[in-house]
């Protein structure tokens, strides 16, 4: 299995990953109560392994993902066991001085894959941060909004309730695929703290919508080392400059 992640190379194996510009991947989530059936690192599950497969199975372009983050912005989920947040200037501190760590050595496309809803304002007001005040451009994503998966989600969703809601179908879905050993079956529905309807959630589905958003996340990649990706910032850069 080919090596991705950071914190897995020695010091003396960056230079090669930095002369071919490697497309560095942040993940970010959070450690939160998910209604009574999931498991509280669910988001941070569900966005690191989009984001090692991705990496792994690109072959044409050079990928690195870093460990997650895996405490976020998630006041709203406090009232429940098991939540941890990080405060609103902690966190985007957090954020930013990693983005400057890893810009620090040398690359220069940084890609934050966020997997938690509390935490999307904050990881998008933070690259426009660091671009107006660091001068370090990043590209951030919601693994949700990747392209086309909006549409994709919703064709596979039976609930109306559908979308990615909070533990509901698609999260229960896509943990009964990545780790089943962790979801209580006999718990899966709607309580106070939940969002949407777990009780159609399946293994196949999981399956299905995973491969997805990592083939989503590959089509991105590419175009984030070609410099298409770029091109679409190009007027927030002339009005900054
Ligand atoms: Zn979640």
């Amino acid at each position: 299995m080919k090596k991705v992640s950071w914190e897995k190379f020695r010091r003396t194996q960056f230079d090669p990953m930095i002369e071919t510009d490697a497309v560095v991947i942040v993940p970010v989530a959070s450690v939160e109560q998910h209604a009574e059936h999931l498991p509280i690192n669910t988001d941070t599950n569900i966005c690191y392994r989009i984001a090692i497969e991705a990496a792994q199975r690109i072959e044409d372009v050079p990928v690195v993902v870093l460990p997650p983050i895996w405490t976020g912005y998630s006041p709203h989920h406090m009232s429940y066991p098991g939540s941890i947040t990080l405060k609103f200037h902690t966190f985007v501190e957090v954020l930013t001085q990693i983005a400057i760590s890893v810009h620090a050595h040398g690359f220069k496309k940084i890609l934050f894959l966020n997997g938690h809803g509390g935490n999307s304002p904050i990881v998008q007001s933070m690259q426009r941060k660091l671009a107006a005040e660091q001068q370090i451009t990043v590209f951030s994503y919601d693994y949700w909004n990747l392209p086309s998966v909006p549409e994709e989600m919703r064709r596979i969703s039976e609930s109306d309730k559908g979308g990615i809601g909070h533990s509901g179908e698609i999260e229960t879905s896509f943990q009964l695929y990545l780790q089943p050993e962790l979801v209580d079956e006999t718990a899966a529905r709607w309580v106070s703290g939940a969002r949407g309807d777990p009780s159609f959630g399946s293994r196949a589905k999981g399956e299905s919508l995973f491969t997805f958003i990592v083939d989503a996340l590959i089509k991105v990649l590419r175009d984030y080392h070609s410099g298409k990706l770029e091109e679409t910032l190009k007027w927030q850069k002339e009005i900054l400059d």
